[in-house]
């Protein structure tokens, strides 16, 4: 028990914080909802990520192959912890299969949900089968071909809208995603990739592509790719008089002019909602959520990785919107302080 860490969520946070324990030589049980590990990259099926540009399959595949092939890791999936008693240097979990686990400390990595797009009506996703997501894009581009759901020709002109439930006062998502203009810039370079003859439009409030992401991906697309950027308030997406194609309609907002253009695949670029589940995780674990209800931190420059309970720590995308780099080093920073109550209980008992 003073030798094993539990973690919660097996997506790159998880695994990150999985990776810590086992070279730290303390055992860690890791408990997954899903049938796979991997987290969004895997289970919504990325492309190619951003910044590394390698494929999501391959990146965290290696992640998840280290901490399954580790002797030192207990992999449950389809599973959930459906109760914790005890407290720091002495947890007991029990699990939806009925099974315990004692723990010494506990890190929770159960991560975010996509914004469902369903909760933006007016533009167009569920009415119209050419308005999709970024992850579908992103499956798209996985299969190598550009194509219209609603019939299979090859567009013309692709529009991607950033902050789709992101920055949102209207519907309650106030926050920044942070990753999704830089998503959304690449994916425009790996749509032209692969349909040279696509024209791809970007609708922004601000570009976020911060840091070194600003040249590798902000310039690049407009300078190498050609992708068109439109500082944009978009009102709603109809369909066209053709009856085929997508009307996005707006204001132009660096002209002040109100701006209609057809379109034949509509992107949504999706923020990063908290988890859905974090009412009953918090109930479960007994931590408190911040406003938006996102896991709230112990405190923020002390005990970054810490809940509000004692021998609970958190990482990732639970904390609030997060890339997977940042996840990866709060997953270890996590590991490292739930490694470290392990051994101050040795201590405290010796
Ligand atoms: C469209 C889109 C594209 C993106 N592309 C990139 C990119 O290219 N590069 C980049 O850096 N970032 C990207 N991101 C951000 C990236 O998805 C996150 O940084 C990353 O997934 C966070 O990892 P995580 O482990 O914290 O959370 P998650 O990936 O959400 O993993 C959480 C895991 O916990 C599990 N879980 C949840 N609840 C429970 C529970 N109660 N019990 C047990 N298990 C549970 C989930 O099933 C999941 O496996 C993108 C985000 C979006 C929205
Ligand atoms: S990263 Fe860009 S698209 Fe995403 S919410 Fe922030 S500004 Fe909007």
């Amino acid at each position: 028990m003073q030798n094993t860490v539990l973690v919660v969520g097996g997506g790159p946070a998880g695994l990150s914080a999985c990776a810590g324990v086992i070279g730290a030589g303390r055992n860690v049980v890791l408990v997954e909802k899903e049938d796979r590990l991997g987290g969004a990259p895997i289970l919504s099926g990325y492309a190619k990520l951003v910044p590394s540009g390698e494929w999501a399959k391959d990146a965290i595949g290696r992640m998840v192959k280290h901490v399954e092939d580790s002797p030192a890791a207990k992999v449950y999936k389809s599973t959930r912890v459906v109760s914790l008693d005890g407290g720091p240097g002495n947890f007991t979990a029990t699990l939806s299969n009925g099974e315990k686990v004692s723990a010494g400390s506990v890190v929770l990595t159960t991560g975010f949900t996509h914004f469902d797009s369903i909760n933006k009506p007016e533009w167009g996703f569920g009415t119209f089968e050419d308005v999709m997501t970024t992850t579908q894009m992103e499956q798209m581009v996985a299969s190598g071909k550009i194509a219209c759901p609603s019939d299979g020709r090859v567009p013309e002109r692709v529009c991607i809208l950033l902050c789709v439930g992101s920055r949102d006062r209207q519907i309650g998502r106030e926050w920044c995603s942070k990753i999704c203009c830089t998503v959304s810039t690449n994916l425009a370079m790996e749509i032209k990739e692969i349909s040279p003859q696509t024209d791809v439009f970007i609708y922004y409030m601000d570009i976020r592509t911060f840091g070194l992401y600003e040249d590798k991906f902000y310039w690049k697309s407009q300078e190498e790719f050609k992708t068109k950027f439109v500082k944009a308030r978009i009102a709603e997406v109809t369909r066209a008089p053709d009856g085929k194609r997508l009307l996005v309609k707006g204001e132009d907002t660096l002209v002040k002019r109100p701006i209609v253009i057809p379109f034949d695949i509509v992107v949504h670029a999706i923020g990063m909602d908290p988890n859905l589940e974090n009412t009953e995780i918090a109930r479960v674990f007994g931590i408190g959520l911040e406003k938006h209800g996102f896991i709230d931190r112990a405190e923020h420059y002390t005990n970054t990785c810490g809940t509000t309970r004692r021998g609970i720590y958190v990482a990732g995308a639970a904390l609030g919107p997060e890339t997977i780099d940042d996840s990866i080093s709060q997953g270890q920073a996590a590991a490292s302080r739930a490694v470290a109550d392990l051994y101050a209980l040795v201590q405290k008992t010796a």
